[in-house]
Parts: C-alpha cells; sequence; structure tokens
C-alpha cells in the first residue's frame, strides 16, 4: 500500500495525540518522561508539518519545552489584575505564559 502524505499526515495526527496521552499518564510518577513524549510529539509534529492543537500546545512550556500539568510541572493561577488572565508558570524554567479570559 502506498502512504500519501494525507495519509502520513493522518497517521503523524494520532501518534501526537497519543504521546501527549502518554505523558499526562507519566507526568505524575516521572516527568521526565513526560517530557520525553513530547520531545518527540514536536519533532514527529515539526517534520509532517502537523499542527498540535491549541489546548494541547498550551501543556507545553515555550522556553524549555517541559510538560506542563498543574500543580505539579506548572503553577496556574487566576489573576484579576490589568486585564483578567492565566497565568501558568513552568516549575522546571520558570518562564510565565499568560492568557487573557475572555469575558463573555
Ligand atoms: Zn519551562
Amino acid at each position: 500500500m502506498r502512504l500519501n502524505r494525507a495519509h502520513i499526515r493522518d497517521l503523524a495526527r494520532q501518534r501526537i495525540e497519543r504521546l501527549f496521552a502518554f505523558a499526562n499518564q507519566a507526568v505524575k510518577s516521572d516527568p521526565g518522561l513526560a517530557n520525553r513524549y513530547v520531545e518527540l510529539a514536536l519533532r514527529i509534529s515539526m517534520r509532517t508539518r502537523v499542527r498540535i492543537p491549541r489546548e494541547l500546545k498550551r501543556s507545553v512550556c515555550r522556553e524549555c519545552k517541559a510538560y506542563l500539568y498543574p500543580g505539579i510541572t506548572s503553577r496556574v493561577r487566576v489573576r484579576a489584575k490589568r486585564s483578567p488572565h492565566v497565568s501558568v508558570t513552568c516549575l522546571n524554567c520558570g518562564a510565565v505564559r499568560r492568557y487573557l479570559l475572555d469575558r463573555d
């Protein structure tokens, strides 16, 4: 069977989702292993040019690529100052990401 590009990207998408699911399971007992899964997912994403869904992308530190899990590898706070936002701090490298809360 011939593997065309669409098929390859479809496989990549499935594999990326599975790697993130693995990371999610591994993070509590072995954050290093979770980071490894994320690293593989990012590599597949780049090689096949498959985008990582927004929710999953937010679970990766932009700076050090660690898998972020609230309470374990990241600190999540809701802040009311300035425009209301959620701040996510990577406990591995200390990088902070802010996500605005849209009011509706
Ligand atoms: Zn980090």
